[in-house]
């Protein structure tokens, strides 16, 4: 089964097939997220909905990092 990961520092997303550690290729975070999305509905994204699906991820999520 497929799941979609999201770097939380930069946004990035890619699709992730059986592994538990997953590195962002862009900023080299070593641990990405996975997201509620399935790939189906991933894969249907347009580019500008996977930024904007990313941007407001980060913004939701960008509090539980603040320490
Ligand atoms: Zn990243």
């Amino acid at each position: 089964m497929i799941k979609i990961f999201i770097c939380p520092k930069c946004g990035w997303m890619r699709e992730v097939s059986r592994r538990k550690e997953v590195e962002c290729f862009k900023c080299g975070e070593k641990q990405m997220v996975p997201v509620k999305l399935t790939y189906e509905k991933y894969a249907y994204m347009t580019p500008q909905e996977r930024a904007d699906y990313a941007e407001s991820w980060q913004y939701i999520h960008r509090g539980d990092k603040q320490s």
